[in-house]
């Protein structure tokens, strides 16, 4: 029976309610191993799904967990997700922006694996910083002070949990319709009714073209309006990393450094993109007008505020936050103008030095990571610091041609 559901996907053919319940239901109880489970999305990778098994698999995600409800707050909520990209710290500023205009935020976040940080990695590197709130806790935390980040809850769509960390080991993240699928049903379990999605494209992230990233971006509306939510996608470069930083605790460090208003470029332009869009939405407001108020809660630190009060809510230690790692720099190789910086290359180079997990076991090294010391653009000289690494491990001369295109 089983067998029959994968050749039948393997031979292009639409699945029904009935047969994708079959697989997926018997997954989760252990009745489908991961060899067959990794051959049937293989066989989704390769020939699709059609939108109706879309729809379907979202609501199977759903059924597998329960739904939060927050409609006691009385306000709407507002959610943020990002397909995952290399140095996107945009959780850690934006929610607070938003938030301290007394819109509520509760979200649930991942950790990190392969490429792509977490920002619950994040969190964590705030020594005390607790990530594992108990549904009863992150009510009263939002009721309290209006921002929750938390670590995806046991019972809140357990079923993509499980596909995820397979998907992750068998080649089968960049599809379509299963990343469509696992975002959606994530988003709406988690009881916001305004969502913000945040598309990464390019060699950094998950999808590179212009036709997968459009279908995804359409799909993620539809869905989200099939279930009365509002969603927004943002399509955002990710062929540089997001901001100077990549790994956790400093990016945290950068993080705080925008909050405090002390940078200004790529990054915190990105931050007011995403955080006026939530804020349109949450207020029922023009683009426009949401970004004058995130950009002026921004620059009076109200947004600093509200960050430093969820750190201590979420018993984070701010000022224990110290970068404790050997450090090492990469030199330029010759002179000329910078011309890129590879953000695939520089998560690679991460993972090396200890700041992710190469698999879902791995310890992480929250101090390990990557400065950037020069911007795209800039004339630099042989010999010049392009970038300052941090960890604990012993490592060789780094080669910068790698990572960086200087002409
Ligand atoms: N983010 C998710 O939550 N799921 C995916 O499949 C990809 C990105």
């Amino acid at each position: 029976m089983i067998l029959d559901i994968i050749e039948k996907k393997k031979n292009g053919s639409v699945l029904s309610k009935e047969e994708l319940e079959n697989i997926f239901f018997g997954f989760q109880d252990g009745k489908v191993k991961d060899y067959q489970m990794s051959a049937f999305l293989m066989a989704i990778c390769i020939n699709g799904m059609e939108e109706q098994e879309i729809f379907d698999l979202v609501d199977i995600f759903i059924r597998s967990g329960e739904i939060m409800n927050l409609d006691f707050l009385d306000i709407p909520v507002v959610d943020k997700h990002s397909t995952g990209g290399v140095g996107d710290k945009t959780t850690l500023i934006v929610a607070p922006i938003v938030a301290s205009l007394g819109i509520p935020v509760v979200k649930m976040s991942g950790r990190g694996l392969g490429y792509t940080g977490g920002t619950i990695d994040k969190l964590e590197s705030i020594p005390g910083f607790q990530v594992d709130l108990e549904e009863e806790q992150i009510k009263k935390q939002a009721k309290d002070i209006g921002l929750v980040i938390t670590s995806q809850t046991k019972n809140l769509t357990p079923l993509d949990k499980m596909v995820y960390a397979l998907r992750d080991v068998s080649g089968t993240v960049s599809s379509v319709a299963l990343i469509a699928s696992s975002i959606m049903s994530k988003k709406i379990a988690g009881g916001a009714s305004k969502i913000v999605i945040d598309v990464k494209k390019g060699n950094g992230a998950l999808l590179q073209k212009d036709e997968d990233i459009n279908y995804l971006c359409e799909l993620l509306v539809k869905i989200g309006n099939f279930y009365e939510k509002e969603v927004r996608v943002v399509v955002s470069d990710m062929n540089e990393p997001l901001g100077i930083t990549i790994g956790n605790k400093l990016e945290v460090l950068e993080a705080i450094r925008v909050l405090q208003n002390k940078q200004k470029g790529k990054l915190v332009d990105k931050c007011l993109e995403l955080a006026s869009q939530m804020i349109s939405l949450g207020k029922n407001i023009s683009v426009e007008e949401a970004r004058d108020l995130a950009k002026e809660n921004l620059e009076n630190q109200k947004a600093y505020q509200k960050f430093l009060e969820f750190v201590a809510y979420q018993k984070g230690d701010i000022n224990a936050l110290h970068l404790h790692a050997k450090e090492y720099a990469i030199y330029a190789k010759e002179d000329g103008i910078l011309k890129s910086i590879n953000a695939l290359e520089c998560a690679k180079l991460a993972l090396d030095l200890g700041a992710g997990r190469k698999e879902k076991e791995d310890a992480i090294n929250y101090d390990a990571g990557i400065i950037l010391q020069k911007n795209v653009g800039e004339i630099v000289k042989k010999s010049d610091i392009l970038a300052t690494v941090y960890t604990n491990k012993n490592i060789g001369e780094i080669d910068s041609k790698i990572i960086f295109e200087i002409a």
